[in-house]
């Protein structure tokens, strides 16, 4: 049996992570995804609110979970006695950006071995925060999120 763990800020969650989210949950018995706070982003939502988007779009997937991650991540798939770490790449920034992590990650936690997914081509340019951009300025984003994010997100600026 083996866990896989899918970490990141999901601020909020888009049809890349999803994609990522259904291909992980193919290859792995049980795929968490953790929901962390990345000290360096501000949050638009709260990480409750990230949790529900997730759990509500991820329903039909029998071996997803959600949780809530603070702390170190490999630490977190301890825990969990997960062995394999997810992460998506869309491009070559991503990818130097994530040796750096893996390596670091490597060198605390040797028995956990990340995996990269590739980014489908079509969901590629899709990044939380230029949704978040979009957003603010009225852009219809129904094709790049699940509904229930598009929903939110429509939510927040009436509120806002
Ligand atoms: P973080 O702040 O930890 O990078 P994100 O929520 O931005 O968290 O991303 C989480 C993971 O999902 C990262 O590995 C990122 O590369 C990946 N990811 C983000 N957007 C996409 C996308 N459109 N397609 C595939 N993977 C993606």
């Amino acid at each position: 049996m083996t866990t896989a763990v899918f970490p990141g800020s999901f601020d909020p969650l888009t049809n890349g992570h999803l994609d990522l989210i259904t291909r992980a949950s193919k290859i792995f018995d049980h795929v968490i995804v953790a929901v962390g706070q990345n000290t360096a982003k501000r949050g638009v939502f709260t990480p409750a609110e990230r949790v529900a988007f997730i759990t509500t779009s991820t329903q039909d997937l029998d071996n997803v979970s959600v949780q809530i991650e603070s702390g170190l991540t490999v630490d977190f798939l301890r825990g969990n006695h997960a062995t394999v770490l997810i992460r998506g790449l869309r491009n070559s920034t991503d990818f130097e950006f994530e040796q750096g992590i893996a390596g670091m990650n490597r060198s605390l936690a040797p028995e956990i071995e990340t995996v990269f997914l590739n980014a489908d081509p079509q969901y590629q340019f899709v990044s939380s925060s230029l949704l978040k951009e979009v957003a603010q300025f009225g852009g219809d984003l129904s094709a790049l999120v699940p509904p229930a994010v598009a929903q939110g997100l429509r939510d927040r600026l009436e509120r806002d």
